[in-house]
């Protein structure tokens, strides 16, 4: 993905390597309302005040930086190619909004699926670290010791502690139900906050701070 830079072109070659901090997003729940397993793309909405956190690290020098599990493919509700078209419609969304996503990582796999191909223990179902290695292998420029995770699963916070990020648990998607000790297990993120959005104010302050 490309997005405009108004800055003034430098030749590659005298260029010093600069690093960028990076924020590790998640998907449902935390950019896009959560609701289960998406089978009509138009049922996929943004979450309020998400594009304007995302333009918000974009104009930061912040990447942003999508990892999510999706599992739909794997359980037989839909193909990968769904997923794919899921994740183009995030960002066209974003898009229309000016915010743009670094780039997007999905794990397709699931240990007890049904689909055969997909049924297998990965290394980049969170909360292993194995796409956020893969977007560090990918992207010279994010830089680890600058490294965020935002996510409303306790297996994002414990991606976070995995991959040497810090964590926010937002309380959108499955949040409150986590800390509520409803749905997977309690968590100590390193922040919890309302949504992505005063999750990213953190981040900007916590970088400016460091
Ligand atoms: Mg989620
Ligand atoms: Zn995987």
């Amino acid at each position: 993905m490309f997005q405009c830079c108004l800055s003034v072109p430098l030749s590659v070659s005298t260029m010093s390597p600069s690093q960028k901090p990076v924020v590790f997003l998640d998907r449902d729940g935390t950019l896009n309302v959560e609701s289960g397993y998406i089978r009509d793309l138009n049922d996929l909405q943004l979450i309020d005040g998400a594009a304007d956190a995302v333009r918000k690290l974009n104009s930061s020098g912040i990447a942003a930086v999508l990892i999510t599990n999706q599992t739909g493919a794997a359980r037989g509700y839909y193909s990968e190619d769904h997923i794919r078209n899921l994740n183009a419609k995030l960002v066209k969304l974003l898009k229309d909004q000016q915010a743009f996503l670094d780039d997007v990582y999905y794990c397709p796999h699931l240990p007890d699926g049904t689909v055969e191909q997909y049924t297998q223990t990965c290394d980049c179902r969170k909360p292993a670290p194995g796409l956020v290695e893969q977007a560090y292998n990918e992207h010279p420029e994010l830089d680890r010791t600058r490294s965020f995770v935002v996510g409303d699963k306790a297996t994002d916070v414990e991606l976070a502690s995995n991959c040497g990020a810090k964590s926010i648990l937002v309380e959108t998607g499955y949040g409150k139900q986590v800390q509520a000790g409803e749905y997977q297990w309690k968590v100590t993120p390193d922040y919890q906050t309302d949504s992505i959005v005063e999750a990213v104010e953190w981040i900007l302050n916590s970088l400016k701070s460091s």
